[in-house]
């Protein structure tokens, strides 16, 4: 659609803002509102979202006034939850988005290892209600990530993932909005095309209100980090390589490359010098743990080492997810294998010796469950991979410039172990629909959008998918 059409589509939709205001219990915001920064705000500080309209949902009721409001109108609708996935800004420009921050009730549901979690849960809201019942949701590797988006991007757990699969996996029902308004309970029974497309194909199909997924009994587990100088950083690699080749799926290894800066904001640990750290998750005992991972130890003495027992609501102390927004760029790639080769272009491109601007390389291992086809077969995770690589950097332009520079070398060189797709939950601002599906699974979402969203309401903030009958919004 051009600029003009949209514009003109916006000048109508402003006539009739007033009834929306009216008619949702939460605010709507147009670009000179005060809240309108707020709410279009994102992780990534360099996500432009800039819609023409946001309507701070609060209830169900106000997705679909607001969904219907849009679809009358011919305009372009998102959803947005903590803006930790970035989209280009044209994804968002003249659309009307969804923000779902207050819909954050979790309910946990003890008898039946179920929680049911609002639009825009956030996993720290639903982690510590579990816990009081002996129970553990897949959550990722950082707190502040939405439950939504995550999971219906396939939802990649670095401590339970390789033992119980993807948590896109674990999904028992769905509410969610559809571009005619309507609000459906979508289950494998009631609706299976639609269950199936919307773990995967997220918010191209609908907006979700609540999610209920399943809980596992976990309380504790061994685990944490090692945190080894530069010149361990081959060794560690290649003892990566080792423990992880048998593996069995109770045991989870990442190894994360950080390059920070010397600045404030950054643990005095790793502040301004290159650290390599060993990310540990095992659901098993602490003695079968160490033998283990006994061959990262070995390599020689660590900076800090916190691996060990620990209650599970300390997930987030294995990975140590930045909490704050930034500026980044992030690339990442699914690897079949990781081969000496692999490892040889991981050092050479972003090792200590690079002098690259990378800021952090992360290799995290897959396979396990995550291999395994689920239960309730879904459009989501990436089942033939056994590493994800996953680079970003952090910074000003030049800076972030330079090290995507160095990370789109460094894909190129890993393009011979490649399975050729990307995890969505981790891919680049620039990826499409095709980067992330198998030609199948994407043809058979293309099929569902056309019976859901036929004029491809839901294009803003998102991967498009295009109903069979049109071509994608970029
Ligand atoms: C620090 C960090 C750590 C991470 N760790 C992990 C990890 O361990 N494992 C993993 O798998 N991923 C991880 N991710 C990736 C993360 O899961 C994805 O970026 C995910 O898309 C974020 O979802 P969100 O809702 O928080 O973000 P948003 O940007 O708000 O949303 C992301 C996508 O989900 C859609 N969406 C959000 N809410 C809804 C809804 N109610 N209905 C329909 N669609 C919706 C949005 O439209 C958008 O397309 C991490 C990301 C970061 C930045």
């Amino acid at each position: 659609m051009s600029q003009e059409s949209t514009h003109t589509l916006i000048q109508q939709a402003i006539e009739e803002l007033e009834q929306l205001k009216a008619n949702v219990s939460g605010r709507v915001c147009t670009p000179g509102d005060p809240h309108y920064a707020r709410e279009v705000s994102a992780f990534n500080l360099r996500s432009q979202i800039r819609p023409a309209f946001v309507v701070a949902a609060e209830t169900p009721e106000d997705v679909q006034i607001a969904v219907r409001f849009a679809a009358a109108h011919g305009l372009a609708v998102g959803v947005l939850s903590t803006g930790h996935h970035a989209f280009p800004p044209q994804t968002s420009h003249g659309a009307v988005l969804v923000t779902t921050r207050t819909m954050r009730t979790v309910r946990i549901d003890a008898a039946t290892a179920s929680a049911r979690v609002g639009a825009g849960a956030l996993w720290s809201d639903v982690v510590g209600p579990a816990q009081r019942y002996g129970l553990a949701p897949l959550n990722g590797s950082s707190a502040g990530v939405g439950v939504v988006g995550y999971t219906l991007g396939g939802g990649l757990s670095p401590v339970l993932g390789r033992a119980y699969g993807w948590a896109a996996d674990h999904v028992r029902a769905i509410d969610v909005v559809t571009a005619d308004g309507e609000l459906r309970h979508v289950t494998a029974q009631s609706d299976p095309a639609l269950f199936w497309g919307l773990r995967g194909g997220g918010s191209n199909l609908g907006i979700v209100t609540s999610l209920e997924l399943d809980l596992f009994p976990v309380t504790t587990f061994y685990g944490g980090g090692i945190f080894h100088p530069a010149e361990h950083a081959e060794s560690v690699l290649h003892a990566y390589r080792q423990v992880v080749e048998n593996a069995p799926d109770e045991l989870t290894v990442s190894v994360a490359l950080l390059n920070f800066p010397p600045i404030p904001e950054v643990p005095e640990l790793l502040r301004g010098r290159f650290t390599v750290h060993v990310r540990v998750a095992y659901l098993g005992s602490d003695a079968e743990a160490e033998e283990l991972i006994a061959p990262l130890r070995a390599v020689g003495a660590p900076l800090a080492d916190t691996v060990g027992r620990r209650g599970y609501d300390t997930f987030a102390e294995v990975h140590q997810d930045p909490t704050e927004p930034a500026p980044y760029e992030d690339r990442s790639v699914l690897l079949t294998e990781l081969t000496p080769e692999a490892v040889a272009a991981v050092l050479e491109r972003v090792g200590p010796a690079s002098g690259s601007a990378v800021t952090v390389l992360e290799i995290r291992h897959l396979a396990g469950a995550l291999s395994r086809e689920a239960r309730l077969p879904s459009a989501a995770g990436a089942r033939d991979a056994a590493f994800l690589v996953w680079g970003a950097t952090v910074g000003p332009p030049e800076v972030v410039d330079a090290g995507t520079e160095d990370m789109n070398t460094l894909l190129k060189d890993l393009t011979p172990w490649s399975t050729g797709r990307l995890y969505q939950n981790f891919t680049s601002r620039e990826a499409v629909a095709s980067d992330v599906f198998a030609p199948d699974v994407l043809a058979r979402l293309q099929r569902i959008k056309q019976q859901y969203d036929p004029r491809n309401v839901f294009r803003a903030h998102n991967h498009n998918i295009a109903p069979t009958s049109g071509p994608a919004a970029r």
